[in-house]
């Protein structure tokens, strides 16, 4: 074979592209409904997008960018995430001069150089949606909230995990407790988490290793250091859940990867997933508008794998129903051949899904095509039907057949057809 699609990245067949048409138009509904409307970004930005506002230290910014340099000397980067795209284009458009709050979801391509596995791509797909302009717990519910009925909606079995990772101030010093703790304990602690332990301390909670959830069983919880603003917005945003009887789980480990993140940080997760169990996640990041630049601006997030969740629906068994040609007309000769073939773009052109062959094959053949395209009715015309103006209209579920007149066809699938 002369060529193969790039490692980490796949190429999308029918049916499986109507599994992706028929997720994106639920989610897109949901969207409609809680009045978030689409932001489209472009693919690539200035590579200081994300450096500066996901973080140095993260491993998205230190090992996974598709980072390259144009003929015109600029680093550009493939967009490994988007809420610094969308805030890089809200503050470049002032959007916030117009409106105290700005509600926006995307759906898209995103790049990332991780070692490719069940569930993880290098390039993949996330929705996700920002909620800019707010500090209230209410936009924090709202966005948990949505992610939640949208899982359940499409009755994907999802847990909750919630925490806080606090506020610039409340995370310095749980921080320095932290290190300290995990310095008493770091000859029990993985290489990389002794690396990590000194540029960042917060991420040895997440790691997925043994020894070091062991480790740090008893490591202090960010929760015991919130004070007063911050941790009232916490337990409104979980009493906001009560309220909305959304179910959650508090996770001391969950500190999310990404540096932007202040006060709520979440996550969706699925047994059904395996190693790579994360559906998606999100949280407050009330700091990222001033990394790049702009005024201090709150907001919160989330985003969430498509590939992982189409995974979950394919392990379910969930059939995605087959976009289906409704009605196939067949000629039997050169002139109803012609007549069939005219009738599938006039039928098309009044909303009928409409198909006919255009391979001039056997009668035996094109049935079976018609077979093969989950035709739910066959038209058949051959000289007597010319002659008589009339078809042989077969409906294939039920396996019955009926003689209708032309003029009556249209009529005949415009009442099947509902
Ligand atoms: P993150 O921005 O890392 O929190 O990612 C949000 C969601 O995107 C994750 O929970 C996954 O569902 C999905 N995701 C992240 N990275 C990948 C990847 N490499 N391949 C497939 N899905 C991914």
């Amino acid at each position: 074979m002369a060529y193969q699609s790039v490692k980490g990245t796949r190429d999308i067949f029918p049916p499986e592209s109507s599994a992706w048409i028929h997720l994106e138009q639920r989610i897109r509904a949901h969207m409609d409904r809680a009045g978030y409307e689409e932001i489209r970004t472009p693919m690539f930005e200035d590579t200081s997008v994300f450096a500066r506002g996901i973080g140095e230290e993260t491993d998205i910014v230190g090992k996974e960018m598709y980072t390259f340099t144009d003929k015109g000397g600029s680093s550009l980067t493939l967009r490994p995430e988007m809420t610094a795209p969308v805030m890089r284009a809200w503050l470049q458009h002032s959007i916030g001069e117009r409106a105290m709050h700005t509600r926006l979801y995307y759906i898209g391509a995103m790049f990332r150089q991780e070692r490719p596995q069940a569930g993880r791509f290098r390039q993949f797909h996330q929705f996700g949606m920002e909620s800019i302009g707010l500090a209230t717990p209410e936009c924090d519910a709202e966005v948990i909230a949505l992610a939640s009925d949208i899982y359940s909606d499409l009755a994907i079995p999802h847990v909750l995990k919630i925490n806080s990772v606090g506020d610039t101030e409340s995370r310095r010093a749980y921080r320095t407790a932290l290190q300290e703790f995990l310095r008493g304990v770091a000859d029990r602690l993985s290489a990389e988490s002794q690396r990590r332990m000194e540029t960042n301390p917060m991420r040895v909670l997440d790691s997925k290793a043994p020894q070091d959830r062991e480790a740090t069983d008893g490591a202090p919880h960010m929760l015991d250091f919130l004070e007063g603003d911050t941790r009232a917005h916490f337990d409104r945003v979980l009493a906001l859940l009560d309220a909305l009887k959304v179910s959650y789980m508090i996770d001391h480990r969950l500190v999310r990867g990404l540096d932007y993140y202040s006060r709520t940080a979440f996550e969706f997760v699925s047994d059904a997933l395996g190693a790579q169990d994360a559906l998606g996640g999100g949280g407050r990041y009330d700091g990222l508008a001033e990394k790049l630049g702009g005024r201090s601006t709150p907001a919160v997030g989330f985003a969430a794998g498509i590939e992982r969740l189409l995974l979950v629906l394919e392990k379910q068994g969930h059939n995605v129903p087959p976009i289906v040609p409704t009605v196939f007309f067949i000629g039997m000769d050169e002139a109803s051949r012609q007549w069939a073939f005219e009738q599938t773009i006039a039928f098309r052109r009044d909303g009928v899904r409409a198909s006919c062959d255009l391979a001039r094959r056997s009668l035996k053949a094109t049935m079976r095509e018609a077979n093969r395209q989950q035709a739910r009715f066959v038209v058949l015309v051959g000289e007597s039907e010319m002659a008589s103006r009339t078809a042989t209209v077969k409906d294939m579920g039920q396996g019955t057949q009926e003689s209708i007149a032309f003029d009556a066809l249209a009529g005949y699938f415009a009442r099947m057809h509902t």
